[in-house]
């Protein structure tokens, strides 16, 4: 033994003892009541069912007794986070109201209902006397949350802060397979309410904790009825939970901006009723606690900068608290960008409040098993010092003690600087109010006269829903717009039309506009406490190629303007605000009338969503639709508006109105060529793998009341006759790859149900299987084929295209997948190539679409080729002249060679005398693909987001029909139907579906 090594054995016992006084002044600023009896057969559970000491914190390692108060035993009949036990969402509830009645410092609000009718509700908890006056707090709060109330006055600010209690609002259970967080907020409830430990007390006292224990009410149920159904079959594998809420699995956290689910909505009014600020969501995936309030960057770009610092106040403290209680596994910061607005806990972070998330570590259900880690996830890294275990036993009550140990220390810190985040809660409001002047815009605007009215009040009713104040002009007005610059965006690689011809620099730099806008614009103002988010949903986005952040976790793009196909104007000039206007009362909406006399009523298509809902209203009505513009009652009617003919004039009148459509009466039929449009019936197709990108299609459906009838793969196998009862079929997104959609799940072990039964009460509403394992199968494509062969319309997207493409349904198309293209949820620019094609009916020459790698397709006349120029042109050979003349052979004549046709990217290259010699592959003209709408050419294709690589799919067809006997198959590449964020594509699938036996209408057909 050296020295050296006895002097380090002295050191490291005297931080060892430095250590230990450490861990004690820990202990006591966490230590209980010592005159509090502890509920021992509780406690002894708590210790029982965590597996390891170190997964355990002095916060939670004991539960205080109470005569009065119930415990989770309860209604759980063990302890939280006991093996075996997963309550449903109305025994959690139940379980709230036993605290509401037991104890003053507890009360239950309702929340709202789910789009399935159950209940989601708030607990508040606090002192009996904060509690007592929840009321008083929420309206002070309210002055706090809207300072033009107290004119921006700092003072009165200052007094409202001192005299008010903050409300830190948590939710959980938002994914349904994450399921420890409700148990977890039982115990934090009962704690809170009873617990008398110094910081409790000061917790109580100084902040009003509110907790919607499940928010996702529905999947909660069926991922309960799951494990119990896994608890009657031990030894069987359980089904996978397909469905969670209604319609969205794991993008219920990705609705925030859209607005479209009840719990968002709920979370949105409750959020902004009750004037909280901070709402920190609960989710499990990352061993053991990440807390990715810190995240990382590109932090959102419309965020007050002050919450970006709260952001670091809150996560690292929090995290410095669990280093020391020598908790493994919990860390701040990670891989999670804070870009997208798109999660709920961004409606605190929009709405002038803090967004905070955990990821604590749950085992899908309330077993308690060894689980091993990668080693990514047990790496020590900088932020990471005290990294997760590589193999743990691992159960419920473990998660439940980080999740509590977590949200107590919290709840503590916040406590103490309740003041501090309260007047963050005013600034930040004050600065939303001041943005107008400040950093602007000072509004933006939705002219009067936009052609789609319609589209423009489901934009407007968006942010109402956000909470957003719109305003309306009662007289014409005029600002000033700044100049465009030029743009500096470098040109691509690509091999497009406009590659190498560089713009026209003085046609770029145009003088400031004067714009007028008549009376009836809709403005918004910046100049009101939720500016941020319209700012964050109305703006353009860039995310740079080279950000240092490669992996984004969401979308980059949302632009809800160009997806809505809606003018929206971003005004900076302050002369806005004083133009003449009036707050709107009420939902915006379009207005619906019936104008003029006669007994033909013509309706212009401008690409509302809400015409296929009138066609399916009045299913007892003759519709058809025009095949070329015309002009009547002195106006202009695009291409594919409706005529309608008939005496229900009382039913028409009644159904405009309610859908918000104008609709003229003419005297006479307009002299236009016109088909018949049918009430087409609808099959939705849907698998048993994946439910999540279809289930943004349903929705869509659903909201406009469109009839369909809800399929499986399975379904469409074993219908002998399609034909018999569907015209359409539309086989949204799966997010699997063909191959895995024709195969299904794996026919190995035991059959895996989803269907109703008395074990699973809430399983199969939607549709039901006695085994989901089977796929599509052969079966399924070749009843697909034959449906489209005898007239049928499949309309396919994304993986489903690349089903139709890969498997012989569109003969005359290929399709790749992208090697170099990146566009991780972007707003592109699209062109229509075929206006006159009904799938083009109400649409101008340009549109911009979501895209998110999508396929990348080309078109061909012959059979076999790759079609279009997936080659590309290698221009003249080695020879004589300059790089424009021909080579010229010596000693002969020369013979001028014919010219190359000029082929585009998403054009067919004609059929050459050399294959129609013996054609046999040459497909005839009828038969072949007609594309509808191609992208942009590279250098104009980003919108908004990230894009690289864009040359690769720039010109590429984006909508192809491809007939195929008597039937067509309509091909997306990018996804038309998105999240609630993409209603200006709607049409493009309405139109086909409603013009299914009439889409060659307007074709042109090729002499080659
Ligand atoms: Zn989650």
């Amino acid at each position: 033994m050296t020295r050296h090594f006895s002097i380090r054995l002295l050191l490291a016992g005297l931080l060892a003892l430095a250590a230990g006084g450490f861990l004690n002044a820990q202990q006591s600023k966490w230590a209980p009541d010592p005159k509090q009896p502890v509920d021992e057969d509780y406690t002894k559970k708590i210790k029982e069912y965590t597996t390891a000491p170190y997964f355990l914190s002095p916060l939670v390692d004991y539960l205080p007794a109470s005569k009065t108060v119930p415990t989770p035993r309860a209604i759980i009949g063990d302890i939280a986070g006991a093996p075996g036990k997963l309550p449903y969402s109305a025994q959690i509830h139940e379980y709230m109201r036993m605290l509401e009645k037991a104890s003053p410092r507890v009360k239950v609000i309702s929340v709202g209902k789910s789009e399935e009718g159950r209940e989601m509700i708030a607990v508040a908890i606090a002192d009996a006397a904060l509690i007592a006056r929840l009321g008083e707090n929420t309206s002070r709060l309210a002055k706090l949350a809207d300072p033009r109330t107290i004119k921006l006055d700092d003072a009165e600010a200052d007094r409202l802060v001192a005299a008010s209690t903050p409300i830190y609002y948590i939710t959980g259970a938002l994914h349904s397979p994450e399921t420890g967080s409700p148990t977890a907020l039982m115990e934090l409830a009962y704690r809170l309410a009873v617990d008398e430990a110094p910081y409790i007390k000061a917790i109580r006292s100084n902040v009003i904790t509110m907790m919607t224990p499940v928010v996702e009410v529905d999947g909660r149920d069926r991922q309960a009825d799951i494990y119990n159904w896994h608890l009657a079959h031990p030894k069987d594998n359980w089904p996978p939970l397909i469905y969670w809420g209604k319609y969205l699995v794991h993008d219920n956290n990705r609705d925030a901006m859209g607005a479209t689910l009840a719990l968002t909505k709920n979370v949105i009014n409750f959020f902004v009723d009750q004037n909280v600020q901070l709402l920190h969501d609960l989710h499990e995936s990352v061993p053991y606690l990440y807390d990715n309030t810190v995240g990382d960057g590109p932090y959102n770009a419309w965020v007050d900068p002050i919450l970006a610092d709260e952001w670091q106040l809150l996560g690292w403290n929090n995290m410095s608290e669990m280093t020391k209680f020598g908790m493994p596994g919990a860390f701040a910061h990670g891989q999670f960008d804070t870009w997208s607005p798109g999660y709920l806990m961004f409606i605190a972070a929009m709405h002038n409040g803090t967004s905070r998330l955990y990821e604590t570590f749950g085992n899908g259900g309330a077993d308690t098993v060894e689980r091993t880690l990668r080693p990514g996830e047990y790496a020590r890294t900088w932020y990471r010092q005290n990294p997760p275990l590589p193999k743990a036993m691992w159960s419920q009550r473990n998660n439940n003690n980080y999740t509590q140990t977590g949200l107590l220390t919290s709840l503590s810190y916040y406590a103490a600087n309740n003041k501090l985040f309260l007047k963050n809660f005013y600034l930040k409001a004050k600065r939303s109010v001041l943005k107008a002047k400040t950093e602007g815009p000072a509004a933006y605007v939705f002219p009067a006269d936009d052609p789609h009215p319609g589209l423009q009040a489901d934009l407007l009713r968006v942010l109402q829903t956000q909470r957003c104040e719109i305003s309306r002009a009662t007289a014409p007005f005029t600002v000033t717009l700044p100049a465009k610059k030029k743009s500096s965006r470098p040109s691509d690689d690509a091999p497009g039309n406009d590659q190498g011809k560089p713009a026209d620099q003085k046609k770029d730099e145009k003088a400031p506009e004067i714009r007028q806008f008549p009376a009836g614009t809709f403005i918004v103002r910046m100049d009101q406490p939720y500016s941020r988010i319209a700012d964050a949903l109305l703006d353009y986005q860039y995310w740079s190629p080279s950000d240092p952040q490669k992996n984004p976790y969401d979308d980059t793009g949302w632009t809800f303007g160009e997806l809505f196909n809606v003018q929206v104007v971003r005004v900076t000039d302050a002369k806005v605000l004083e133009a003449a206007m009036q707050p709107v009362k009420g939902e915006v909406k379009a207005q619906g009338t019936v104008n003029g006399l006669g007994t033909v009523y013509a309706v212009n298509h401008d690409t509302d969503p809400r015409l296929i809902a009138l066609r399916y209203r009045l299913k007892d009505v003759a519709f058809e639709a025009a095949e070329e513009p015309f002009e009547a009652a002195g106006r202009k009617f695009n291409r594919g508006s409706f005529l309608l003919k008939g005496s229900q004039a009382a039913d028409i009148q009644k159904v405009a109105e309610e859908l918000g459509l104008q609709v003229h009466a003419l005297a006479l039929a307009p002299t236009v060529k016109t088909h018949q449009v049918k009430v087409p019936r609808i099959g939705y197709v849907h698998t048993w793998l994946g439910t999540q990108d279809e289930g943004w299609w349903r929705l869509a459906l659903d909201n406009l009341k469109i009839p369909y009838d809800y399929i499986s793969t399975q379904t469409v196998a074993k219908t002998p006759n399609l034909n018999a009862k569907y015209d359409v079929i539309l086989f949204p997104p799966v997010g699997r790859s063909a191959q895995q959609v024709i195969a299904g799940m794996p026919m190995w072990g035991n059959p895996l149900p989803w269907k109703k039964t008395e074990l699973t009460p809430n399983i199969g509403n939607e549709d039901s299987t006695d085994d989901m394992r089977p796929g599509l199968g052969w079966e399924g494509v070749a009843r697909l084929e034959g449906f489209v062969r005898n007239g049928g319309l499949l309309i396919t997207t994304d993986d489903t295209t690349d089903l139709a493409v890969t498997y012989g349904l569109t003969q005359g198309v290929a399709l790749q997948r992208s090697q170099r293209l990146k566009a991780p949820g972007a707003v592109v620019r699209s062109r229509f190539v075929d206006l006159a094609s009904p799938i083009a009916y109400g649409y101008d020459e340009n549109l911009s679409v979501y895209l998110s790698e999508g396929v990348i397709l080309s078109v061909s006349n012959t059979l076999g080729g790759r079609g279009g120029r997936f080659g590309g042109d290698t221009g003249r050979p080695t020879g004589r002249g300059t790089v424009d003349d021909p080579d010229m052979p010596q000693g002969r004549v020369f013979q001028e060679p014919p010219a190359d046709p000029k082929v585009e990217p998403w054009q067919a290259t004609p059929v050459t005398d050399e294959q129609l010699r013996n054609g046999i592959n040459v497909i005839p003209v009828q038969q072949r693909p007609r594309v509808i709408l191609r992208y942009s050419d590279a250098r104009d294709l980003l919108v908004s987001g990230l894009l690289d690589g864009g040359s690769e799919i720039a010109q590429r067809p984006a909508v192809i029909d491809v007939p195929l006997s008597k039937g067509h198959v309509i091909l997306f590449s990018p996804n038309p139907v998105w999240r609630g964020e993409t209603k200006g594509s709607y049409s493009l699938v309405f139109n086909a579906i409603l013009n299914f036996d009439n889409l060659d209408a307007g074709r042109k057909f090729d002499d080659r």
